[in-house]
């Protein structure tokens, strides 16, 4: 009898020999500026708890009242029984602080792009997307079955002349980028795109992940960072990023997301966030809404951070955001990189492909509200001696 496993395993194993292969490494502390990992005190450079609200205590307070209240599960999908009162409020609160008209909650970001792509577009239409755009909306349009056309990234002059070239072959049109590119850290040229949008008759999604609790007002994301509340379509969020918890949302028109409560398939096909997660979730939205401080010391740490890391010698690629891309580029070296800060208590994650493309490869760090000066100038440390040791600087 053949083993039917055995491509599996001979794959696995190339990814060893290539050092492709995911190593996997196990929080068993609180989230926060220093984590217990793998048995290890270190500082916690790779999560996108930009704001430390994953351990917020006004979060955990409200996650256990709701509990008390009204238990966990929300027992069916939202369509059948399994609309809550809190998720409501949640879609009302979201909106208000997107400043768009109406908002839909999803269980994931990722599971907010596989509703909301196909349910706009299908297999006449086209979706411009740009060329680096997150593995969840490369798969919500593939699930579509509408025409994939790529821009180069970033590139408004490349979006013109695909829709030039492309947009009047095919009936409804889209174009989807992500807002803040979750690699590389970089700002998509969304005025720009609005226009374009606006030109050539298409509707315009931005995937605001890594925009929401960083950039605009307070953190309201890449729509009011460039002032164009009304004018995007649909702008998809997550809540476990900067929020702090986990969930996806859309904000955008109300006649939108009345198609999506008809026509989202992971909205009707699969159980919503649960009690603790949503009370938690409106926690966020408060304590944003309530002051800029936290966003305020995101960008300070951020700002001192890329300041010492250039000086260091460090390339740094071209992020305009908290996302900080080490560039070593060379797979093998990242991923002893990676290695070598971990044995000096820095935890920082080698991205390497598939997630970027070969010879990409990268150590990303994120910076958060919740790293103090003295953890900054700590994390300078190692990084100055690993990148010393490691040749990457002089
Ligand atoms: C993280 C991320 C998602 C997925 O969000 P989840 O809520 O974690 O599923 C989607 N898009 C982008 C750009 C992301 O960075």
């Amino acid at each position: 009898m053949t083993d039917k496993l055995a491509w599996i395993d001979k794959a696995l194993q190339e990814l060893r020999e290539k050092n492709l292969y995911t190593t996997i490494r196990t929080i068993e502390s609180p989230q926060g500026a220093w984590l217990q990992v793998d048995g290890r005190r270190v500082l916690n450079f790779c999560s996108n708890n930009y704001l430390g609200l994953a351990n917020d205590p006004r979060l955990v307070q409200a996650a256990k009242e709701a509990c008390d209240r009204q238990g966990v599960g929300p027992a069916a999908v939202r369509t059948i029984a399994g609309t809550l009162q809190l998720h409501v409020e949640l879609e009302k609160r979201l909106a208000e602080f997107k400043e768009a008209e109406a908002a839909i909650l999803f269980q994931s970001g990722f599971s907010a792009n596989l509703g909301t792509i196909p349910a706009l577009v299908g297999k006449d239409d086209a979706i411009f997307s740009d060329e680096l755009n997150h593995a969840s909306i490369i798969d919500g349009c593939r699930l579509s079955r509408a025409k994939t056309i790529r821009y180069a990234h970033n590139d408004a002059a490349s979006l013109r002349a695909e829709l030039a070239e492309n947009r009047s072959s095919y009936k409804r049109a889209l174009i989807v980028t992500d807002g803040v590119f979750s690699m590389d850290g970089d700002i998509a040229p969304l005025p720009d795109l609005t226009d374009l949008a606006d030109a050539f008759d298409c509707l315009m999604m931005v995937d605001d992940a890594h925009g929401e609790g960083v950039l605009g007002h307070g953190g309201r994301g890449i729509v009011h960072h460039f002032g164009l509340q009304g004018r995007v379509d649909v702008e998809m969020g997550t809540m476990s990023k900067a929020f702090g918890v986990v969930g996806g949302y859309v904000a955008g028109k109300s006649t939108i997301v009345e198609w999506l409560h008809q026509r989202g398939r992971p909205f009707l096909f699969s159980s919503a966030m649960t009690v603790p997660d949503t009370a938690a979730c409106l926690a966020s939205v408060s304590i944003l809404e309530e002051s800029t401080e936290l966003v305020d010391r995101l960008w300070q740490n951020t700002r001192d951070f890329k300041d010492q890391m250039q000086s260091l010698g460090f390339d740094i690629g071209r992020s305009a955001t908290p996302i900080t891309p080490i560039m070593l580029k060379e797979e093998t070296l990242t991923q002893e990189f990676s290695q070598r800060l971990f044995q000096e208590g820095l935890f920082a994650t080698a991205i390497a492909y598939p997630t970027v493309p070969i010879g990409k490869a990268r150590i990303r760090v994120m910076i958060s509200a919740s790293h103090s000066g003295q953890d900054l100038n700590r994390a300078l440390d190692i990084f100055a001696r690993v990148g010393r040791e490691l040749e990457v600087i002089n």
